[in-house]
């Protein structure tokens, strides 16, 4: 490169750009289906109620502002640990926790630890997904071949489970890294049932596979954090036990608290790695200390203070808990308010996936052009794939977006 001014312009990722465009819509009727945010009956952001409690408490304790240690709040990660794992996995000797910067960074980490140290051929990812994934790994590992996943059959509107699991039958190698979404699947709101995961397991544990699972949304599944967990306790608890003969190469689990805390722009998370029992984690922690030394020196405060004392306090926890219930219920009960007004306009087409897709997404089968369109002539943002964030949906505006639908199908 000789010059600077040499350097592409490369576009905003979509859902950034969407909600600058939103922003800069001046039609009083706008309506933001984009970034994967919850808000609220006024689709306004929110603060929950045990958060903002937690935030006093943490005022009158005047805390200071020191620096934590480069793998973070040890008593913040007990909890966040324990959150994923379940409160009953004792010493659990063979995970080892670091605080991130949210699941962002949580996934970074594990893509430069798998590149740098496990050398993988392929890292497989669903298709669709999260689109950070393929530049996290472009970024961070640019020597493994990313490769697709079967995940999403549009003639269904499901899951194409027969065709994920023929793809890491036979394109996997032993080594290969393997992304699964914990639950909620972004973008498609569709998650394995619980015999599908355990075949899942079945393969990626007799191929000796690297488990990298994203867990973004914990409780926004079913409104229970540790139902939303099922997947990772099992994998952990079958396919890393002493007995197990079906043991993969290891696991990452990237947990991100931005959603299910509320905590977006305070970069909360953790990155937790599952050892095989006869591996000592000992060597891998060096070396993920020494990256985040590298990138970040130590991670960063007020998030981990405010998951800290919302976890530790049995009341404040248990406050907690409702207030993710409050939030998976009202995107539940969008869902339906959605697909009956789809249905009351006669809109063609069945609309029931709108109901059974699970999370803050669904998945609506809307062409690029059809979300083109919708936000040119009705102002009404979603991502260009047809994914709908639903928390921009409210009791009053429901009535409006499917009117759209309906104008542009
Ligand atoms: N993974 C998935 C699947 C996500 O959807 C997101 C957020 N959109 C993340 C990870 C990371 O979230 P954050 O960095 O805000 O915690």
């Amino acid at each position: 490169l000789k010059n600077l001014g040499d350097l592409p312009v490369l576009p905003l990722p979509e859902s950034f750009a969407l909600t600058a465009a939103y922003n800069e819509d001046s039609f009083p009727n706008k309506v933001n289906l984009g970034q994967g945010v919850y808000r609220d009956n006024n689709c306004q952001p929110w603060v929950l109620p045990s958060v903002r409690k937690a935030e006093e408490t943490l005022h009158n304790q005047q805390v200071n502002h020191e620096y934590l240690p480069i793998a973070g709040d040890s008593k913040f990660l007990t909890k966040a640990r324990d959150l994923l794992f379940s409160p009953e996995i004792g010493s659990s000797e063979n995970i080892t926790s670091l605080q991130t910067i949210a699941g962002t960074g949580a996934n970074h980490l594990a893509a430069i630890f798998c590149a740098r140290n496990l050398h993988p051929k392929n890292v497989f990812i669903s298709d669709p997904t999260w689109d950070n994934h393929h530049l996290i790994w472009e970024v961070a590992a640019p020597n493994v071949t990313r490769k697709l996943y079967p995940y999403y059959e549009p003639s269904t509107r499901g899951l194409n489970f027969e065709g994920m699991l023929a793809e890491l039958e036979n394109s996997a190698e032993e080594n290969d890294v393997v992304i699964l979404h914990a639950c909620a699947h972004n973008p498609t709101g569709i998650d394995p049932t619980k015999e599908q995961w355990k075949k899942i397991a079945e393969v990626v544990g007799r191929k000796k596979l690297f488990v990298v699972f994203d867990c973004a949304y914990q409780g926004f599944a079913s409104g229970d954090t540790d139902a939303d967990a099922w997947a990772i306790r099992y994998f952990y608890s079958t396919l890393f036990a002493e007995s197990s003969s079906l043991t993969p190469a290891g696991m990452f689990v990237c947990q991100s608290l931005s959603k299910n805390f509320g905590l977006y722009g305070e970069r909360i998370g953790a990155l937790h790695l599952v050892t095989p029992s006869s591996n000592s984690p000992e060597g891998a922690k060096a070396h993920l200390v020494q990256f985040v030394r590298a990138e970040i020196s130590c991670p960063s405060l007020f998030g981990a203070r405010i998951v800290q004392t919302v976890l530790d306090d049995a009341e404040l926890r248990s406050k907690w808990q409702e207030d993710v219930r409050i939030m998976a219920l009202r995107i539940k009960g969008v869902r339906t308010l959605l697909k009956l007004e789809l249905e009351k306009l006669g809109t063609p087409g069945d609309w029931s996936h709108i109901e059974q897709q699970i999370g803050m997404f669904s998945f609506t089968g809307l062409s690029s052009a059809q979300v083109q369109e919708l936000k040119e002539k009705h102002h009404i943002y979603m991502l260009s794939n047809g994914r709908m964030s639903l928390s921009g949906l409210n009791e009053s505006n429901v009535a409006y977006v499917a009117q759209a639908i309906r104008d542009v199908l």
